[in-house]
């Protein structure tokens, strides 16, 4: 369904960013990946697919560097259809105790590298007369949680951008919305719940229960193939006229 498209997924070598870029080439996209560890392994769980498989190394917090990616692809891969910007990272702690490296860095990944991809692929997309663009923003979009001001503020923030892009780009075939997951176990959430386990002296299965009890009614993760399945979706021609919207994928959290 996605040949002849190409992605670029940010924060795309492990988590839910590697579950979306998975999906897309599974529908015949090409990916370009960014981020940080074992790029070897996330390339290769994505080339499975017989897609043509970019990578470039762009720390997303720098401006300078999205630039570059954003050169890299248009140079080597031919341009980018469809953004998915993924990338994030959270940092928990109440608002007076917040570092203020840590703040600059939340909003920097989560919030402003959007901006800067989305400001500099719209030109060509716009060129093109199609494109996707996907912000995966959270139910922290949304709702707050307590200790998470720097998060739950970018994540509000990406999703008033999503809406605001989405109007300026309502008439033409670019389509721009948000996708908000509540808890998916990846490396992100294992971080807070084993502080949780070691908070509440408990075992990591324990401490999951209770991460999910809190907030999550089905008790169950979301899983990146899911969230990957639903951006597939909205880059499908069923999608074509929704716009702006913010779709929560969260287990019942929002509904309470
Ligand atoms: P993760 O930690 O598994 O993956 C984050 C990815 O971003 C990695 O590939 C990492 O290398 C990359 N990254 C981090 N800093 C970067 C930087 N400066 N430049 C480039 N890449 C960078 O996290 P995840 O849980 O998969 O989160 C992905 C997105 O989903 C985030 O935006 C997060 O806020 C959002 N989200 C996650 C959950 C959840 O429960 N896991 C829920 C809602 C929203």
């Amino acid at each position: 369904m996605l040949t002849g498209k190409t992605a670029l997924v940010t924060g795309s070598t492990s988590g839910i960013g590697l579950g979306i870029a998975r999906s897309l080439a599974l529908h015949g996209a090409n990916v370009i990946l960014n981020g940080f560890g074992d790029v070897a392994s996330a390339k290769a769980q994505v080339a499975e697919f017989e897609a043509q498989v970019g990578y470039h190394p762009a720390d997303v917090s720098k401006p300078d560097e999205i630039a570059a990616l954003i050169k890299y692809c248009e140079m080597e891969m031919g341009g980018v259809d469809i953004l998915v910007n993924n990338a994030g990272i959270q940092h928990v702690a109440p608002i007076d105790e917040f570092p203020v490296e840590r703040w600059d860095a939340v909003i920097a990944i989560n919030l402003n590298s959007a901006f800067h991809t989305t400001r500099l692929l719209l030109p060509a997309m716009k060129a093109r007369r199609w494109g996707r663009i996907i912000n995966i923003a959270s139910v922290h979009g949304l709702v707050a949680s307590a200790n998470k001001s720097a998060y739950v503020t970018a994540k509000h923030g990406l999703i008033g951008m999503t809406k605001a892009v989405a109007l300026e780009t309502a008439t033409s075939a670019i389509t721009v919305n948000a996708i908000c997951p509540g808890w998916v176990l990846t490396p992100l959430v294992q971080r807070q719940v084993d502080a949780r386990a070691q908070q509440d002296q408990v075992s990591n299965e324990e401490a999951k229960r209770r991460l999910l009890a809190e907030k999550q009614p089905s008790l169950q993760f979301t899983t990146p193939e899911q969230l990957g399945e639903l951006t597939v979706f909205l880059c499908s021609p069923a999608a074509d006229n929704i716009r702006g919207a913010a779709i929560n994928v969260d287990g019942g959290w929002l509904a309470q």
